[in-house]
Formats: structure tokens, sequence, C-alpha cells
């Protein structure tokens, strides 16, 4: 499945939040996988359609999308150089779909900074650098011998060019996925290095309490960060609200002001960095949402359930969530002449409430 990497400073609040991660309470039930391994915390993507679609349903429950974090320990200035753990972190980042960097932004004496001095900023860079060399450590070892086969083989010198401007680019202290956002530079032709600075960025502002509501207070960071996402949370208010059954947290949110978690922010912005959209379907057993690449047509949509669904599908049944809200049942968006059937060639929009017919 989809995994976003968390990565920070040491004492930035990576274990704090990833606490309030694991402990997640809505979700010990769903995933009871989530607690087997310890450095693995699963988030729901907050779906109010699917409440109302079990109502419908009369579904005896509810299962969210989520997202997956791991936590990644490990990084320190001069890390890929063998500093600190060295760079063990580099396999378990390989592995990720995003990076998710947790940055320091709240101030406390008692909190020791590795630097001496909480600057987010500089903060940023450290990571990134670590992150930067050791893509110019891996493009480097390929270029020696991508130099060579371009020579005899002149079909791979679009290659040896995209690896030349990426190690240019990373030279120049920049990362690739900003690089790429910016359209400055194209990475489709390096996608088996699996160049770490090329995965999308994610940062999380870690700000004291009393800043949560405060927009000032990180609007500078979240202009030097672009055109990567960012969320401000309180990763202390985190492990606090994930402690309390989800009625006491929506209450605490709303005292701040606050419509949704940190946690939901991050699942919420994981997804939309990854271009990722959800499908709904919905009986009486479950109401459920299904993660699938925007874009994705019915077949690869009914592959997410079963593989089996997607071999022999048929066509889909499709009604817009907004309709059955609007019309009350299936039954009733029928005779409207709202419900579709879809074929081989649908392109799936957020939204469908689906049921597939399909051979097996
Ligand atoms: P890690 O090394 O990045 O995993 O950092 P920890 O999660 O262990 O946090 C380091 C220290 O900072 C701990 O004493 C936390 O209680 C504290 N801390 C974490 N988040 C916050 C926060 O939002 N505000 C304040 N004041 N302290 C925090």
């Amino acid at each position: 499945g989809l995994s976003i990497g968390i990565v920070g400073l040491p004492n930035v609040g990576k274990s704090t939040l990833f606490n309030a991660l694991t402990k997640n309470q809505v979700l010990a039930a769903n995933y009871p996988f989530a607690t087997i391994e310890p450095n693995i915390g699963v988030v729901p993507l907050p779906d109010p359609r699917l409440n109302a679609l079990a109502d419908l349903y009369n579904s005896a429950r509810i299962v969210p999308a989520t997202v997956t974090f791991v936590d990644i320990a490990g990084i320190v200035k001069g890390a890929s150089k063998g500093e600190g753990l060295g760079n063990k972190f580099l396999s378990a980042i390989k592995e990720c779909d995003a990076i998710c960097q947790v940055v320091r932004v709240f101030d406390d004496p008692d909190v020791i900074h590795v630097d001496g001095a909480v600057s987010p900023s500089s903060d940023i860079e450290t990571i990134n650098t670590e992150l930067i060399l050791a893509d110019l450590q891996t493009i480097e070892n390929r270029l020696v011998k991508l130099e060579k086969e371009a020579k005899k083989n002149p079909e791979l010198k679009p290659v040896l060019e995209a690896a030349v401007r990426a190690f240019e680019t990373l030279n120049g202290g920049k990362t690739l996925y900003s690089a790429e956002q910016e359209h400055a530079i194209s990475l489709e032709l390096l996608k088996e290095l699996h160049l770490l600075t090329a995965k999308p960025f994610i940062y999380v502002f870690n700000v004291d309490e009393s800043s949560l509501t405060d927009k000032d207070a990180t609007r500078d960071l979240a202009e030097m960060v672009k055109p990567a996402k960012c969320i401000t949370l309180s990763a202390q208010f985190e492990a606090e609200l994930a402690s309390l059954d989800p009625v006491d947290a929506k209450e605490l949110l709303s005292e701040y002001g606050l419509e949704e978690s940190g946690l939901e922010q991050l699942a919420r912005v994981g997804f939309e960095t990854l271009g990722l959209q959800t499908f709904l379907t919905s009986g009486t057993k479950e109401t459920r949402a299904w993660t699938i690449k925007k874009g994705s047509t019915a077949p690869q949509a009914a592959g997410t359930i079963h593989s089996d669904f997607e071999r022999g599908f048929i066509k889909a049944e499709v009604v817009s969530y907004a309709d059955l809200v609007e019309l009350g049942s299936v039954a009733a968006v029928r005779s409207a002449g709202k419900a579709r059937v879809e074929g081989k060639e649908y392109v799936m929009q957020d939204g469908d409430v689906v049921e597939f017919r399909f051979n097996v």
C-alpha cells in the first residue's frame, strides 16, 4: 500500500507524533497489524460521506481509506557520510512513496536542540542536504557506467542527459522533487535510480500548542518550502487528541476553532500529494472507501477490490454520492434516470458509489 516515511532531526517531535499515530483508537480495531510493527502507524482519511452512506445502506461497519506512516530514524548532520546511524535510513526511505519531514518550530528551553538553537530553516536545509548528498552518490555511481554505455548505445543518450541535469540540480542544492514541480527537470527516465529527493515532500511544522491557530507562525516557512506542501500541528496536542475518544477529541478541536486534527490533515495532504482519490462501495455488510490513482479506469478500480474483478470486469453500476444523498436511495436514483452503467474505458470520478459486475 501507500506509505509515507517520516524523517527529521532528533528532538523535533517525531516520536511524539508517531505515538499519536499508533495510539489512534479509531483504527486499532480495524487494523490490528498497525500495532504489530512498532515503526508503522496507520491514519484514516477523513471522509464524512462514509457516515452518510452507512446510514443509507444500514451498513454494519465503516472502513475508511488509510495512509500508512513509517518512522524513519537516524538522519543527522553527516549521516550520508556515516555519522550517527550512518546511511541505514536510506534503504527505509527508498521503500516509501513520499517523504514527510517533521520540523521543530516550538520553543522549549527544556528540550535540547541538536545544533544548539531552534532554527527551522537551517534544520530543513540539514535534512535536505543529507538526502541530496545521498542522491548525488547514487547518480555519480551510475554516471560512470552510463557514459560508457551511451557511447555504444545511442538510445541511452536521453537517460545520460537526464542524469547529468539531475546531478547539476542536486549540486545546486535543490531537491529533484521541487525542480520537477517547477518544470525545470523531468525525472521520468531516472525512475530506476529510486532517487530520494525525487519523492514528493510534505513538511510538518511542529509548533507550540499556543501557536496552533496563528497562521503567521509558519507563513515564511511555508513560503520557503514551496512548491512542496506543508501542514502545521503540535505533536503534543496530537498526542492528547489521540488519547481521547472521538467525541471528546472533536470537542477539544472545536475549542481551538479547528475542524481536523493534524493527523487527519496529514493523511489528506498525503493523498493529494500522491495524486490519489477514493471511490466508495456500500452495502449492509460495510461502507468502504477504496484508494486509486487519479485517472484510474473502472477495471483498475475493480482490481483494488480483487484482482479477479479486474480480469473478469464486465461493467460498473455507478451512482454519484451527491445524487444518492439528495434522492435518498439507489432505487430513487434509478427512477430519476441518474444511475449509470459504465464500461471498461470509464475513468472513475471522485464520489462515485460503485457496484462492479464481473465474470469469475
Ligand atoms: P524526536 O527525537 O524527534 O522523536 O522527538 P520527541 O518526540 O522525542 O520529542 C523531543 C522532546 O520534545 C520531548 O521531550 C517532547 O515532549 C518534546 N516535544 C515534542 N513535541 C512538542 C511540542 O509540540 N511542544 C513542546 N513544547 N514540546 C514538544
